[in-house]
């Protein structure tokens, strides 16, 4: 029992496949999974066809990131049609622009005398949705900075010498496309950045289905915050362990947050519903 709304690939910045995501939430008896990685769905046939021989439920998922409020925001969007052309089209898109920056990046870091193999990113990302956390592993293997948390803080994090923006959708596109293609939208890991009521708001009239209480990184204090916050607003609830696979400091964090299957019903009701109403263009 217990439901993961959150899971990262190798389609993305993972280390797990889809198909090991799905063996491990067997394994762990979780009723429904959602994989989410960034800006792609190229995981979820795999996923589709290894949770239909381990009786998991899969919901389709994604996850986008935008600018809103100064702050680097994550919308997830769920159950949106994952072959609907408009959407995959602005996926590819943004794949797009990432290699072009992560190409930069590695310029970047050979301008400050760290060289890294273009190659060795290209292979450790599989040419999907190539992130910095490619990147990172690359500096690890070439034995640059010890590990992730090490590279962010002196190369890769904001503000630090080979740190790029990535190119992203205005949030109101965000929740549009994925409407259009039938999905529900849900703020990630809110406890990032502690929206205030008002902007939760603002965020609901624009198009907000639905906010992550759950996450690895939120304290019980966040997740009662946002659950309390969900209630008043009118937001449905997600959760997810954003796992990207073993992580140093909580090992496989996948399943591990009680997240009560409950959630999943609303979520499934108020996508029906999307998909029933007629969209404007
Ligand atoms: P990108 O989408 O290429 O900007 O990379 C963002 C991804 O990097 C996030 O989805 C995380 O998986 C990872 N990430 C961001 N900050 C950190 C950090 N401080 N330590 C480890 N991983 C991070
Ligand atoms: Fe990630
Ligand atoms: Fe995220
Ligand atoms: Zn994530």
């Amino acid at each position: 029992m217990g439901v993961d709304l959150h899971l990262h690939s190798t389609v993305s910045d993972g280390t797990l496949t889809p198909t090991e995501i799905i063996e491990k939430a067997a394994a762990l008896e979780l009723s429904t999974v959602s994989i989410t990685d960034h800006d792609s769905f190229a995981g979820i046939n795999e996923a589709k066809a290894a949770a239909e021989r381990h009786g998991v439920c899969l919901i389709p998922g994604v996850e986008l990131s935008t600018n809103f409020s100064d702050q680097d925001v994550h919308v997830l969007g769920y159950f949106a049609d994952y072959l609907d052309p408009a959407l995959n089209e602005k996926l590819r898109g943004l794949r797009d622009s990432r290699e072009i920056r992560a190409r930069q990046i590695v310029e970047r870091l050979s301008g400050i005398g760290v060289d890294i193999d273009w190659d060795m990113v290209m292979t450790l990302s599989r040419g999907e949705a190539v992130g910095r956390p490619h990147i990172a592993q690359a500096l690890i293997n070439e034995g640059y900075a010890r590990d992730m948390s090490d590279v962010f803080k002196r190369y890769l994090g904001r503000d630090k010498p080979g740190y790029l923006q990535k190119r992203v959708l205005d949030i109101r596109e965000i929740f549009h496309l994925v409407h259009r293609a039938g999905g529900l939208t849900s703020l990630a890991h809110p406890g990032h950045w502690q929206p205030s009521e008002a902007v939760l708001t603002e965020l609901k009239t624009m198009g907000l289905d639905a906010i992550e209480a759950w996450h690895i990184d939120h304290s019980e204090a966040d997740t009662a915050r946002f659950l309390g916050l969900a209630q008043r607003l009118g937001l449905l609830l997600t959760g997810g362990s954003d796992c990207h696979g073993e992580r140093k400091k909580h090992g496989h964090v996948l399943g591990s947050l009680d997240i009560p299957d409950a959630i999943v019903e609303p979520l499934r009701i108020r996508a029906d519903e999307i998909r029933s109403a007629p969209m404007p263009n």
